[in-house]
């Protein structure tokens, strides 16, 4: 039987926000973990596989690289549920290892997203496939032939989802990681899917042009404000409890006020990205993808 990689190997650490080398072929059923009551996680691969069971409908938040990948978190979820429950599908970014396993999913699967993130999408998502296409044989071959789904909903910034006898909330709060990150919230679990917003001990990746330390401030503020969840499941990162939204909230503070400081005092956005690199890099030395804040400086000076 084929194994499929649901990771992209160091391509993922091109463009998410990977903290560790991460091993291939993983195959799903090992790395099937009970989160909560209902949560449920694809772990040890890069992105982790949130799957949210309710009694009358589940929800899949990702679903991996490619078709193939797809079809494993597709049936993950069936596995998890009553036969013929209905499909919720929802994706944290819409970068290619999150969200290009459409696929694999029947057409009758309904697809939430929110507005910004299905637009970001439709521009940018081809040039991420070309990325991945373009780097790996194997993650060009999950890639074959891929297809999206069309959303059944779109929504501005909050979306209730009642899956029976647990409730979720899908929540957009504005440019983090990318345009159109989310969260999800599972309330009666107090689980937060967390995206690429909040890591733990992984520096922020600022992928878009709007994307910039006090952008990713201010959507970890409403996050801090909005909900308050005691388990914490990052996409490329271990799990955590409420300490990373706090320590998310101080690095991105920090990070904004030394680069406002930095310009204020006149250097280049080149110099400024030096300066910060060094600090945070003595400041947080155990944390990863620190190498990359460089571009939240740029997007910086640029606004
Ligand atoms: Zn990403």
């Amino acid at each position: 039987m084929k194994r499929y990689a649901l990771i992209a190997g160091l391509l993922g650490a091109a463009v998410c926000a990977d903290t560790q080398a991460q091993p291939r072929g993983h195959q799903l059923p090992d790395n099937l973990t009970q989160i909560s009551a209902h949560v449920w996680a694809i772990e040890g691969g890069s992105p982790a596989i949130g799957i949210v069971v309710g009694k009358k409908a589940t929800l899949i938040v990702d679903n991996g690289l490619g078709t193939p990948n797809g079809k494993i978190v597709l049936d993950a979820a069936r596995k998890l549920s009553t036969k013929g429950q209905k499909l919720y599908l929802t994706t944290t970014h819409y970068h290619a290892e999150h969200a290009t396993g459409d696929g694999a999913f029947p057409p009758d699967t309904v697809l939430v997203r929110p507005r910004v993130q299905q637009a970001e999408l439709e521009a940018e998502g081809q040039k991420l496939i070309d990325i991945f296409a373009g780097r790996s044989p194997e993650d060009k071959e999950l890639l074959q032939g891929m297809t999206y789904l069309k959303p059944a909903v779109l929504f501005d910034s909050d979306y209730r989802l009642d899956l029976g006898d647990v409730t979720v909330r899908i929540a957009w709060f504005g440019p983090a990681h990318t345009r159109g990150d989310e969260v999800v919230m599972i309330e009666p679990d107090s689980v937060l899917i967390s995206g690429d917003v909040v890591q733990n001990k992984a520096a922020p990746y600022f992928y878009c042009a709007e994307c910039t330390p006090a952008s990713w401030l201010a959507v970890v503020d409403k996050i801090a404000a909005q909900f308050h969840p005691k388990i914490i499941v990052p996409d490329h990162s271990p799990m955590g409890d409420a300490s990373l939204v706090t320590e998310t909230r101080a690095f991105t503070a920090t990070l904004a006020a030394r680069i406002a400081a930095l310009k204020a005092e006149g250097k280049s956005a080149e110099e400024t990205g030096k300066i910060v690199t060094a600090e945070m890099q003595a400041k947080y030395p155990d944390w990863g993808s620190l190498n990359r804040l460089q571009l939240g400086v740029t997007h910086a000076y640029a606004q």
